[in-house]
């Protein structure tokens, strides 16, 4: 997991005017919908190679006093739990007040390192004597509206953060949840980012086909490829709406694992089948996210009856994991981003060259492919040549006669020997 940074203190202080400018614009930010919206900001960043996740904790409404301060004070307490280092923000231009002290107690009792902003420091010039009765040590004085001092600051907080140990880091999974029109996409996510401690965050630039939702579960995090999100965020008319297969494609094109989403009570359409073509020509791995499982069983199928017939319309793609889900009732969903996770690391996988020559070896020894025309081509070598998705080399002798059922019988093999459910592999015939 990427180190998180945690910005408090009180409305006003300019925490967000900080958050963006520590972000250095590499990243903007993306407002939650309606709706789903969270009290707190996510932002990725890095500083000299040093990746972290900045936390603002903006979002208050200024309210009476007594609410104001209830909220302020949750919020940093929330906020410094899931911190690696806290950033409290203070106001050189308002001077301390009561509430600066109470975030400043609860940051100091978190035990975590805490480092003093001061905020507003526009001359230059550093903090006045009372910032130092917190019990918090040298202040940064910093003017988030100027960017001045904000350099310092990073090169202190990237100094102190805890090492990231190599392989305790899996890169997030990133996931794009695609399907036709009204299928349930943008229910789902929803779904899914309500049982979710959320962060939204967005591509930077100029690209406008989906949102990328970060989000962590169970200790892992996820790159959430959301296509049907920009279409409720922006109100993208009907027109435009037209070209959400293009949008579909390229979010297929940057994710690890494809959910495609189908309905429960409706047979597969060409269009499913065409993304799910897609995702399987582009390599990536595949889960069938059937939803609208509650319209199905209210109308009397069976869970056999839907899993037979998707698998019966999509013979193309046997390896497919099928969830049978409902976003409006909920069941299932929370399996989703666990399911992925799982055929993300199957996609990843290397598998062992020892147990892969044997289990090659021995598939041929047990029934060797038809000698066409005469010679019996003969397997040389075999080796694991790409992963994401797998793909092995087979050195042969005559790769023109292998036939194309003895190429499946061989790919059902590795499949029975190696754990590739979800995930397309890749067999190549080469001459030796
Ligand atoms: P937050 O409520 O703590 O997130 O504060 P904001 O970032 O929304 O900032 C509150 C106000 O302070 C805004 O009007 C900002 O423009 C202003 N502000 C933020 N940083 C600075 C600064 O460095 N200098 C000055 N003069 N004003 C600032
Ligand atoms: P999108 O176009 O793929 O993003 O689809 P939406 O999420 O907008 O959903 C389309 C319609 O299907 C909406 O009216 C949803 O309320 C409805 N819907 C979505 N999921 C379910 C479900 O699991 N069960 C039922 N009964 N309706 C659903």
């Amino acid at each position: 997991m990427i180190p998180v940074v945690a910005i408090v203190g009180r409305p006003n202080v300019g925490k967000s005017s900080l958050f963006n400018r520590l972000l250095q614009r590499r990243q903007s930010i993306v407002e939650a919908e309606p709706g789903v919206t969270r009290d707190r900001l996510y932002g990725r960043t890095d500083w000299n190679g040093r990746d972290f996740t900045l936390v603002d904790t903006g979002g208050l409404e200024p309210g009476d006093e007594t609410g104001l301060r209830a909220a302020t004070a949750r919020q940093a307490k929330l906020a410094v739990h899931e911190a690696d280092l806290v950033l409290l923000v203070v106001d050189v231009k308002s001077g301390l007040t009561a509430v600066d002290r109470e975030v400043a107690d609860i940051v100091r009792r978190s035990g975590k390192t805490v480092f003093l902003v001061t905020n507003k420091a526009d001359d230059g010039k550093g903090a006045p004597e009372d910032f130092f009765e917190l019990g918090l040590g040298q202040p940064y004085p910093v003017s988030a509206a100027h960017g001045l001092g904000t350099g310092d600051l990073l090169d202190a907080i990237v100094a102190h953060l805890p090492e990231a140990v190599a392989e305790a880091v899996p890169e997030a999974v990133h996931v794009a949840v695609v399907g036709r029109p009204n299928v349930g996409k943008s229910s789902l996510v929803n779904s899914i980012l309500g049982e979710e401690r959320v962060i939204t965050s967005a591509e930077p630039g100029t690209t406008r086909d989906a949102v990328d939702v970060m989000l962590s579960s169970a200790g892992r995090d996820y790159v959430l490829i959301d296509t049907a999100g920009l279409r409720k965020r922006s109100r993208v008319d009907a027109g435009i709406e037209r070209y959400s297969v293009v949008r579909a494609l390229r979010a297929v094109d940057r994710c690890q694992v494809a959910v495609v989403v189908l309905e429960a009570h409706e047979p597969v359409k060409e269009q499913d089948k065409r993304i799910i073509g897609y995702a399987q020509e582009a390599g990536k791995g595949l889960l069938l996210a059937v939803n609208k499982w509650d319209l199905a069983a209210e109308a009397g199928l069976t869970a056999e009856d839907v899993t037979a017939g998707v698998r019966e319309a999509l013979q193309f793609v046997p390896y497919a994991k099928i969830l049978l889900v409902s976003a409006a009732t909920g069941l299932r969903v929370g399996k989703i981003l666990p399911a992925a996770a799982v055929i993300a690391a199957t996609h990843a996988q290397r598998v062992d060259p020892k147990q892969l020559k044997d289990t090659v070896t021995d598939a041929w020894r047990v029934t060797p492919p038809r000698a066409e025309g005469g010679r019996r081509p003969r397997l040389l070598q075999v080796e694991q040549v790409t992963s994401r998705p797998p793909g092995f080399a087979f050195r042969v002798t005559d790769p023109q006669a292998m036939h194309f059922s003895y190429k499946r019988y061989l790919e059902n093999r590795l499949r029975q020997q190696f754990e590739f459910d979800g995930t397309p592999i890749r067999l190549f015939f080469r001459k030796g």
